[in-house]
């Protein structure tokens, strides 16, 4: 497609596919360094004291995802009683969210639970005729439940909001460095409300979430790194692809050990990630996004009225602004300038130190 187009390679079509025009291939590289210096040693940490904790010699792939020996925190409660802790909570959080997600029950516009010969995943997506929203998930019985019920509520909200001030369909949103903004801040500044959802498990589940949306990280970076490698060299073969994913892998995420699987350990991880396939370069968009939703749960913190208004100007503003303009517009620190990795996990490494 790309020499087709005139193009030297695709990464080049790519961001343009994406509507990258604040910043550039290099500026990412630069955004993956930051990663690599401030959140890897963090998260290697991380994953020491996880080791200590489950009492295991080594930490295994298949370990990273048990954050607590005793099991991790699950939601209380059925599917219409999760919805019901979900009203509760939105219409306490603010009059804005108290409307929106009375809407969202008395129009019936989610299709949550899981059943056979259902399509898998979660997502929002909108009905703009009718100015709706709509949810689609699959529940497990898992904290994942209760995220959905943030994050893509998150993004239905904004959605909402988007649709009642802004006139021209096409601008409700934007591009998915600022939309996953909106939906990863509504996951924080949930955390309230998490103990109608967990009960006495609630600061098991709000530590969990922490290092989870941490950790994550510089595995995102890999993913975009390797896409990176990969399209420089199109006609790499399928070891030599491999190879390089591992080694990426290692530099970003020294802990990770594949108990000697052999598939694994020769870099055959990088098939099991969707986006690569479907959405390519999609995947740093949510650690860009991520580091503006630590700005906003560290202003929660200290002044949570001000987190609150710059957020719900950010979701008022749609996609009718740049990028860039649009972080000024919700008061956030650009990911890319140096310095702002570090003024934006911050306080996250602190407060799991804290509590893990
Ligand atoms: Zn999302």
């Amino acid at each position: 497609m790309a020499h087709t187009l005139g193009f030297e390679s695709y990464t080049d079509l790519a961001y343009l596919e994406r509507r990258r025009f604040d910043y550039t291939q290099q500026d990412a590289a630069n955004f993956r360094r930051q990663i690599k210096e401030i959140v890897t040693p963090a998260v290697a940490a991380i994953r020491e004291r996880q080791r200590q904790l489950l009492g295991v010699d080594k930490l295994r792939y298949y370990d990273e995802a048990l954050i607590f020996p005793e099991g991790n925190a699950d939601p209380e409660g059925t599917m219409e009683e999760l919805v019901e802790k979900a009203l509760n909570m939105y219409q306490e959080m603010s009059p804005e969210t108290g409307e929106f997600f009375e809407f969202m029950v008395k129009y019936h516009l989610f299709d949550l639970e899981t059943r056979p010969g259902k399509r898998m995943g979660g997502y929002m997506t909108s009905f703009p005729g009718y100015k709706a929203p709509f949810i689609f998930s699959n529940f497990n019985g898992t904290s994942a439940d209760v995220d959905v019920l943030t994050h893509e509520a998150g993004h239905a909200f904004q959605g909402y909001l988007a649709m009642r001030s802004i006139p021209v369909r096409m601008l409700a949103g934007s591009t998915s460095e600022i939309n996953e903004i909106h939906s990863m801040t509504m996951e924080h500044f949930a955390y309230p409300w998490m103990e109608s959802f967990f009960g006495k498990n609630c600061d098991k589940y709000l530590t969990a979430h922490l290092i989870g949306a941490l950790a994550v990280i510089p595995y995102m970076c890999v993913v975009d790194e390797f896409q990176h490698r990969m399209y420089e060299k199109p006609d790499m073969d399928a070891h030599e692809r491999r190879r390089v994913w591992r080694e990426i892998e290692k530099e970003y995420m020294p802990w990770r050990d594949y108990d000697g699987e052999p598939f694994l350990e020769e870099g055959g991880f990088w098939m099991q990630k969707q986006h690569i396939f479907l959405y390519p370069f999609y995947y740093i968009d949510y650690a860009l996004a991520q580091m503006c939703a630590f700005q906003y749960y560290g202003r929660m913190k200290t002044d949570r009225p001000k987190a609150w208004a710059d957020y719900l100007r950010l979701c008022r503003a749609g996609g009718t602004r740049g990028y860039f303009e649009l972080l000024e517009v919700g008061d956030l620190l650009n990911p890319f300038r140096d310095g702002a990795v570090a003024a934006s996990v911050g306080h996250v490494i602190e407060e799991i130190k804290e509590r893990y």
